[in-house]
């Protein structure tokens, strides 16, 4: 099972990956946000969509469920906490999602934070880590619904997923993310390396995305907010005072990012 399923890269609207995950036949999507952009990749890889996951409810994620749906009627996966009308396979952390076509599993992880029933998907077979607009690849989600504390313990969460875990965030952020991670930490070797390589990436016009934990875990400043120098940049530039409050330098990392330019 474990080299049964490939997953397909299908960009929409400015910066948005929508992900397919198919054994040749059957599909899945994840968060399609649009629907012609989904029909367009199926019908390329003569697919069969059979299920829609969904992470949150913000439209640029669920945007395409009705459309896809009056094609072809579906199961729509998807979190019981965020008010989502289409989900009818209503999901709770802990759960476990077993589909048939593709023959696939996968485990619900609770991530409240960018709203408050967001729920991000764990295929341990496969390694791969779909975070819709949790975890980006060099940073992670604004806080519309939910606390900085609730977000730190949500990214602490993934982050606590094997190293080699391949991170398939529902965005093309990455440069940006990490020139302010560069911000956060200049000295930080393994970032500067990041930013050459995947700056690269996208000169060639590739995704940056996935990533993987164990380089999220090096380079991501949300998921360093504990480390010394992430918080000797924040007491230098005045903006947190005690350097013990993991939740306080997580939130003024998260409050600088809203603003910086
Ligand atoms: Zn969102
Ligand atoms: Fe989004």
């Amino acid at each position: 099972m474990k080299n049964s399923l490939s997953i397909l890269t299908v960009p929409a609207f400015d910066d948005n990956y929508l992900w397919i995950i198919h054994d040749g036949v059957s599909a899945v999507a994840v968060d399609p946000g649009d629907a012609n952009a989904i029909l367009h990749a199926l019908e390329a890889h003569q697919l069969r969509l059979t299920a829609i996951l969904l992470t949150h409810h913000h439209a640029d994620h669920t945007g395409g469920v009705d459309a896809l749906l009056a094609h072809q009627r579906v199961p729509v996966y998807g979190p019981a906490r965020d008010g989502i009308r289409q989900v009818d396979h209503a999901l709770h952390g802990g759960d476990v999602v077993r589909l048939d076509a593709p023959q696939w599993q996968l485990q619900v992880i609770d991530v409240p934070g960018h709203t408050a029933g967001h729920i991000a998907y764990y295929a341990e077979a496969q390694h791969w880590l779909f975070s819709g607009d949790t975890l980006f690849a060099g940073g992670c989600g604004r806080l519309f619904e939910g606390t900085a504390a609730q977000m730190l313990a949500s990214l602490e969460l993934l982050a606590s997923l094997p190293d080699h875990t391949e991170v398939y965030c529902a965005h093309e952020y990455t440069l940006s993310n990490l020139r302010f991670a560069l911000a956060a930490e200049p000295d930080n070797a393994a970032l500067q390396d990041r930013m050459k390589s995947d700056t690269e990436k996208r000169t060639l016009g590739q995704p940056t995305v996935p990533s993987q934990i164990g380089l999220e875990k090096r380079t991501n400043p949300f998921l360093r907010s504990r480390e010394p120098a992430v918080i000797a940049t924040l007491i230098a530039t005045g903006r947190m005072e005690n350097r013990d409050d993991p939740v306080a330098s997580f939130a003024a990392l998260r409050n600088w990012k809203n603003h910086f330019a």
